[in-house]
C-alpha cells in the first residue's frame, strides 16, 4: 500500500515508513493511503476473538504493508501493556437504552491521544530504519496540554530519538503543567514559555523552517520531526479502537454482526471523528457520524450549511482540547469524498479567503455520512452533572460535549440506532470542572484538591497517573523568553 498527497501539486507515492518519517507532503497535503483497504464480516468474526493487541496488528497491518506482522504485534504489545493500559485499553461500557460510552482514557496520561501517542514511537522507529536514516530524530512539540505530555510519554526513552515540547507557562492547567514538569526519561525536556499558545506553536514551526538551523542540527546528526495529529502514524491506531468496540458490543449480546450503529466523537482537529469514518469505508457497519463541537462550532456550521468560515471569534472553553478553529484533517476529508482538485481548490480558498463554500453537490456527498451538533458551556456542565446523577456515570467536560451533541441529534432526527460515543479524557483530568459541574461552585478546590475531593464525594479513584502528581517533584522548571527557544532546541539538540 502507497501513500499520496491529498492536494495531488506532488505527485509521488511514498511508503508508509517514508510518510511516517516526513508526516507531512513536501506540497503542503497530507498523506492518505491509495485505496482503503475492506473489512469483510467474516474477518469481523475472527477479530472479536482477539486480544486488543492483535485486533490493532492486524488493522493497521492493512496499511502499513512495509512492516511485518510480527513487528507489529511486537509494537503493539509493547504499546497496550497490561502496565500502561489495564485490562483493557478500550473498553466499552453502557449508559442506558441504545447509548454506549468507549473509554480511551486508560493510557499513561489519561487522554485518548494514548491510544496512538503509546504506539506511533515504536511505528516511527522502525520506519526510521527501513527507510535507512541514522541521524536521530529531534521530536518538536508545541502544546497546549494533552499532546505534549502524552507525546512525552510516548517517545521517552525511544532509541534514536529526542523530545522537546514547549508549553505556554500561564496557559495549561495546574494538573497538565505537573504531567509535564515531572516527566520522566532520559531523552526529554519541557520549556515553559512566556506567552500564550499561538506563539509556542509559532515558535515551534519558525525552528522548522530554519535553513541554518537545519545545517546545525544536521552537524551534529539530528534531524527535526513532529508528532502531531496530520501523521498519517497517528490515525491509523485510532481505527483499531472502533473495529475493536464493534466487536465487543457482539461479545457482550448488545449488537449481531451487520447490525448498524451510530458514532458520536468529540472534535477537535477532525483526527479521532476521521478515523472512525475510515472504519466506516472498511466495511464496519457505521451509519452515521455525529461530529459534536464545544462553543468554537466551526464544525457544526460546516455540517450545517456546507461552509467554513475560520474567520470568528475564539472562545477559551472547558473542553480546551477541542478550541480549534482550523480542523486539519478536515482536508483528508475533502480529499477522500471529492478527490485531489477539489480539495486544493477548498485549502487555497482557506488560506487566502479564511472561508470556502462546499458546492451543494459536494456537500450532499459529505451529509450522507457526517451531522454536526454542538454544545455551550452551561449544556456541558448540565450533562455532567445529570449523567452523574441520573446515570451514576462520571464523565469529563469533552465526553459531556459529546453527549449532549448525542441527545440533540436524536431529538432532531428521530434517530434510534445503537450509539457508541468516544470518551476522550478521564474526568479526573479536568477534575476541578467536572467537580463544580456536579456540587456548584461554592467552596470550589483548586484544580489539584479538586482530586481528592470528586473522588472522595464520588466514590470513584483517582487514576494511579494522576494521583502520583500529588508526590512527585517537579524535575523541569525551566521558563524562557520566546527569543531562547532557538538556543534551547540548539542546545538539547547537542546534549
Ligand atoms: C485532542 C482531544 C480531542 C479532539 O480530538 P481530535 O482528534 O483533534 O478531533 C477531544 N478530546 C480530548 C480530551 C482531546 O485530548
Amino acid at each position: 500500500m502507497n501513500f499520496i498527497s491529498t492536494r495531488g501539486i506532488c505527485k509521488d507515492e511514498v511508503s508508509s515508513a517514508y510518510a511516517i518519517k516526513t508526516g507531512l507532503a513536501p506540497d503542503g497535503g497530507l498523506y492518505m493511503p491509495t485505496d482503503i483497504p475492506s473489512l469483510e464480516v467474516g474477518e469481523l468474526r475472527e477479530l472479536s476473538k482477539m486480544t486488543y493487541p492483535e485486533r490493532a496488528a492486524r488493522i493497521i497491518g492493512k496499511f502499513l504493508t512495509d512492516y511485518t506482522e510480527d513487528e507489529l504485534l511486537e509494537d503493539a504489545l509493547g504499546a497496550y501493556s497490561g502496565d500502561k493500559f489495564g485490562a483493557h485499553p478500550a473498553p466499552v461500557s453502557k449508559v442506558d437504552g441504545g447509548r454506549y460510552i468507549l473509554e480511551l482514557w486508560h493510557g499513561p496520561t489519561c487522554a485518548f491521544k494514548d491510544m496512538a501517542l503509546q504506539i506511533m514511537p515504536r511505528l516511527f522507529v522502525r520506519a526510521l530504519k527501513k527507510t535507512g536514516e541514522d541521524r536521530t530524530a529531534l521530536i518538536l512539540v508545541a502544546t497546549s496540554g494533552d499532546t505534549g505530555k502524552a507525546a512525552l510519554e510516548g517517545y521517552r526513552d525511544v532509541d534514536g530519538t529526542k523530545i522537546q515540547v514547549f508549553y505556554p507557562t500561564d496557559g495549561v492547567s495546574r494538573v497538565q503543567k505537573l504531567q509535564m514538569q515531572t516527566q520522566e526519561g532520559k531523552n526529554v525536556c519541557v520549556k515553559a514559555i512566556v506567552g500564550n499558545f499561538d506563539d509556542a506553536q509559532n515558535g515551534v514551526k519558525r525552528i522548522f523552517s530554519d535553513a541554518a538551523m537545519k545545517q546545525s542540527l544536521g552537524e551534529a546528526g539530528v534531524f527535526l520531526s513532529s508528532a502531531n495529529s496530520i501523521n498519517f502514524g497517528r490515525l491509523v491506531p485510532q481505527i483499531v479502537y472502533y473495529v475493536s468496540a464493534y466487536c465487543d458490543m457482539v461479545s457482550t449480546g448488545e449488537i449481531e454482526f451487520g447490525d448498524r450503529i451510530d458514532v458520536c466523537v468529540p472534535t477537535g482537529n477532525f483526527g479521532n471523528i476521521f478515523a472512525a469514518y475510515i472504519a466506516k469505508l472498511m466495511g464496519l457497519p457505521i451509519e452515521r457520524l455525529v461530529c459534536a463541537s464545544n462553543k468554537n462550532d466551526v464544525l457544526t456550521e460546516f455540517l450545517t450549511s456546507g461552509v467554513y468560515n475560520r474567520t470568528r471569534p475564539f472562545f477559551a472553553t472547558i473542553s480546551p482540547s477541542m478550541d480549534i478553529l482550523i480542523s486539519s484533517n478536515l482536508e483528508r476529508l475533502l480529499y477522500i469524498t471529492l478527490g485531489q482538485e477539489k480539495t486544493r481548490e477548498y485549502m487555497e480558498k482557506l488560506k487566502d479567503e479564511g472561508k470556502y463554500t462546499l458546492s451543494t453537490e459536494d456537500f450532499a456527498t459529505i451529509r450522507e455520512h457526517f451531522v454536526g451538533y454542538s454544545a455551550d458551556e452551561d449544556e456541558t456542565r448540565a450533562m455532567i452533572s445529570k449523567l452523574y446523577k441520573e446515570k451514576n456515570c462520571l464523565i469529563d467536560t469533552h465526553t459531556a460535549v459529546a453527549v449532549v451533541a448525542q441527545e440533540k441529534y436524536a431529538r432532531a432526527e428521530k434517530a434510534e440506532r445503537k450509539i457508541l460515543i468516544a470518551s476522550t479524557a478521564s474526568p479526573y483530568k479536568f477534575a476541578r470542572d467536572v467537580y463544580t459541574s456536579i456540587f456548584g461552585n461554592e467552596n470550589a478546590p483548586d484544580d489539584l484538591e479538586s482530586l481528592e475531593k470528586l473522588a472522595s464525594q464520588t466514590g470513584t479513584q483517582i487514576p494511579t497517573p494522576l494521583a502520583s502528581l500529588l508526590t512527585k517533584a517537579p524535575r523541569h522548571t525551566d521558563i524562557i523568553e520566546l527569543g531562547g527557544m532557538d538556543k534551547a532546541v540548539a542546545d538539547f539538540a547537542k546534549a
